[in-house]
């Protein structure tokens, strides 16, 4: 399958370019490649792969995967494709860390997807996500005030999201529900999900720190159309479990 542009994504045509003589084979820093059950987004429960991609520009109060920060082992696109087919999982996430802010990280997912995976890209919002290809399934977070990143959401991001892509929300408090409601609202994320052109909008508790019956209720109450999620995972190996 040929990677087709989303929605509003700048023409990727322009002056061929003769190939590169000797150049370096394509890599990317790599944190760890697994193979887990999907803790969350519509797609939890399934088995899938993960490439957990080394490397972050954002420091979210409450962030979980602070060990991809830094290190991270070079494979070559070549080395991540060959241990995803021997993996042998038809779905397969991209995450971090950050991974838009690597440019081979828009070259492996056009890869995946010419060889007929099912895509997630999972990403702060914080890097524009239009040059992934349309097939991708995005799950782009939206920064909640009590993340410390808010400044940091990239609100073009809303506009190339297809009705493949999920919006989540990691919520610390009641401060941070009452943002998330505020947006999806006056943005009309509400609308979009009702006539089916997001997928989906996902609230999640930020672990540890809010009650899940709290944030549960508090849905509830407000009538949001909205999917509550915890991260399945975390129930299942324990909350610091690392490569599951
Ligand atoms: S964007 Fe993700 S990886 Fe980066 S600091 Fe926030 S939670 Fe952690």
């Amino acid at each position: 399958m040929s990677p087709t542009p989303r929605p509003g994504a700048p023409s990727k045509e322009g002056p061929a370019r003769p190939p590169a003589q000797d150049a370096p084979p394509p890599f990317l820093r790599v944190t760890e490649i697994f193979h887990s059950i999907q803790g969350e987004s519509t797609w939890a429960g399934a088995p899938c792969t993960f490439i957990r991609l080394t490397g972050c520009p954002l420091r979210c109060v409450w962030c979980d995967t602070d060990y991809s920060f830094h290190g991270g082992t070079k494979m070559s696109l070549d080395d991540i494709m060959a241990r995803i087919r021997e993996i042998g999982c038809p779905l397969v996430e991209i995450t971090g860390g950050e991974p838009l802010i690597h440019r081979n990280t828009f070259v492996l997912a056009e890869r995946l997807v010419e060889e007929g995976y099912t895509v997630l890209v999972e990403t702060s919002g914080s890097e524009d996500i239009s040059p992934l290809p349309a097939e991708v399934h995005t799950i782009m977070d939206l920064k909640c005030p009590g993340s410390g990143e808010v400044a940091r959401n990239r609100w073009e991001n809303l506009e190339h999201l297809s009705a493949r892509d999920e919006v989540k929300f990691v919520v610390l408090d009641r401060a941070d529900y009452e943002w998330s409601r505020k947006v999806i609202r006056e943005r009309g994320l509400d609308r979009r999900v009702r006539d089916g052109s997001l997928r989906a909008l996902l609230l999640s508790p930020v672990w540890g720190d809010l009650e899940w019956r709290e944030l549960a209720e508090w849905v509830l109450e407000d009538q949001l159309p909205v999917r509550f999620q915890l991260q399945l995972h975390k129930l299942i190996w324990g909350p610091d479990e690392k490569g599951v």
